[in-house]
């Protein structure tokens, strides 16, 4: 039997998005590299996150496109929806990038280590009884679900999102605790599936983290869609009943419904690995790095969602690949975490990147900055597709964009030009004079920069 390789330049804690491409790059440049995982590559994000839920909006896509078919002209009438195959056509997604990402790995020569990882010296890995060794150490171990204090997720009828895109049928009623990213999400697949959904959110907008503009958008269409919800309104208490569950709120009124989906955010999954023990810095749980996501310790690194920050997989993709190209001696400029777009896949879609026009105004100064909502209204593809939304554009006065904020079907897709524009430090006369094939809804986008660069086409002065 070959002996185990125990020593590595680049030891990874987890082979979710932030890890594994952490591995990819360092293989990349040369280093051997060592990928501890206790599951399955790929992580939250592959099995557990971006790709069965964005599976599961796809196929309610599908079944509002069928519901909605006759304002086309278009006469198909929606018989049901079969979750079952809807299961098989999501895990089938997931099955398939699931071997393709084993097989990139095995690709590259990393070396993957199953088995639950333990930090038991500055250096050291423990798996299974084995120590292995890297020069580098990169912590990944991502994010789990967070609940509220006396709020027990059974898996039966309270649910986490991990539960929620495993249910076999569709939920009458179903109450949604928490209006941000997967909140929303769930929201709106359920309600396209023709579930009775009503979300609870603490704060007193839906998707709070967005621009409020975006907020409001999105809460007038899904009021349009059916879809209940109540802001500013705290948890109280959650019972079983005979039917499925009670929810009590602080006002002291209650919602029933068949299943309550617990969407409160994730926290860190940080505990029991014995980073604090080796001396990592920690806070609440979060592992604490400087801009090049070293730790306090040299030579141990930090990526994806247990570092404080935006929890997305491309944030933990880009700093998986920054570490590596840190250790191999590139010396990458550190990233601007306002510059990682931000997708929320509901229906509509909301999108954003850099600052909401609040963060801009406290940045440089109320007078200083200036902003533009182009309706899509004025969009011949979104006038095509039935959608309604805007793209907001915030600028410095006389200075590049700053922030760029979506609203509307599929637009999420624009997004990957928005933040070209952002982190180009573009200008808005620098868009403008940069054609956007019509009719797309791209077009939107270069609509918004012509009328803020004074000279509007399709739209009022
Ligand atoms: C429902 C849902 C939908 C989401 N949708 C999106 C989306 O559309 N777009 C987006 O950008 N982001 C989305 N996210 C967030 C995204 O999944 C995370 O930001 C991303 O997965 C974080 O990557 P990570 O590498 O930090 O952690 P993870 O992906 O959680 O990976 C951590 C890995 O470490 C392993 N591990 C942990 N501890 C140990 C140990 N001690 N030993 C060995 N292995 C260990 C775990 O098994 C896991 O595989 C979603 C998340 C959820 C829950």
């Amino acid at each position: 039997m070959p002996a185990v390789e125990t020593s590595f330049d680049v030891v990874i804690l987890g082979g979710g998005s932030g890890g594994y491409a952490c591995a990819l790059r360092a293989s990349q440049l040369g280093l051997t590299v060592g990928l501890v995982e206790k599951d399955k590559l790929g992580g939250t994000c592959l099995h557990r996150g971006c790709i069965p839920t964005k599976a599961l909006l796809h196929a309610a896509e599908i079944a509002d496109s069928v519901r909605e078919s006759a304002q086309f002209g278009v006469n198909a009438s929606l018989e049901g929806v079969d979750l079952k195959q809807v299961n098989s056509y999501k895990d089938g997604v997931v099955g398939r990038l699931y071997k393709g990402l084993q097989s990139l790995i095995k690709s590259r020569g990393i070396t993957v280590i199953e088995g639950n990882g333990r930090m038991v010296g500055p250096h050291t890995v423990e798996v299974d009884g084995t120590h292995y060794e890297g020069k580098n150490v990169v912590l990944a171990s991502g994010s789990i679900t967070k609940s509220l204090p006396g709020l027990e997720i059974d898996g039966e009828r309270v649910l986490s999102s991990w539960e929620a895109m495993q249910l076999d049928t569709v939920p009458e009623r179903a109450i949604v605790l928490g209006g941000g990213v997967i909140g929303v999400e769930f929201a709106s697949a359920w309600r396209s599936f023709g579930a009775e959904v009503t979300i609870i959110e603490a704060l007193p907008r839906l998707v709070a983290a967005e621009d409020p503009a975006s907020s409001k958008v999105l809460e007038r269409a899904f009021r349009k869609r059916g879809i209940a919800f109540t802001t500013n309104t705290g948890f109280s208490g959650v019972e079983r009943t005979e039917s499925g569950v009670r929810v009590t709120v602080e006002s002291g009124d209650t919602y029933d419904a068949d299943v309550l989906l617990v969407a409160v955010g994730r926290g860190p999954n940080t505990a029991d690995q014995g980073f604090e023990e080796q001396g990592v810095e920690m806070d609440r749980g979060f592992v604490l790095t400087d801009e090049r996501l070293q730790t306090k310790l040299t030579g141990v690194y930090a990526v994806g969602d247990i570092v404080p920050g935006m929890q997305l997989a491309h944030r933990g993709f880009q700093q998986g690949i920054f570490v590596a190209e840190d250790i191999a001696g590139l010396n990458p400029t550190p990233l601007d975490e306002k510059g990682f777009p931000r997708v929320t896949y509901c229906e509509p879609e909301v999108a954003s990147v850099g600052l909401s026009e609040d963060e801009a105004q406290t940045a440089y100064g109320d007078d200083s900055v200036e902003s533009l909502a182009y309706d899509l209204g004025g969009n011949g593809k979104s006038q095509i597709l039935k959608t309604q939304g805007f793209v907001k554009v915030v600028r410095r006065k006389d200075g590049p964009v700053l922030g760029v904020h979506l609203v509307g079907s599929r637009v999420g897709e624009l997004i990957g030009e928005a933040q070209l524009i952002y982190n180009w430090d573009a200008f808005p006369e620098d868009v403008a004079a940069l054609v956007h094939m019509h009719p797309t809804q791209n077009e939107a986008l270069g609509e918004a920069h012509l009328a803020l660069a004074g000279k509007p086409l399709h739209a009022h002065s």
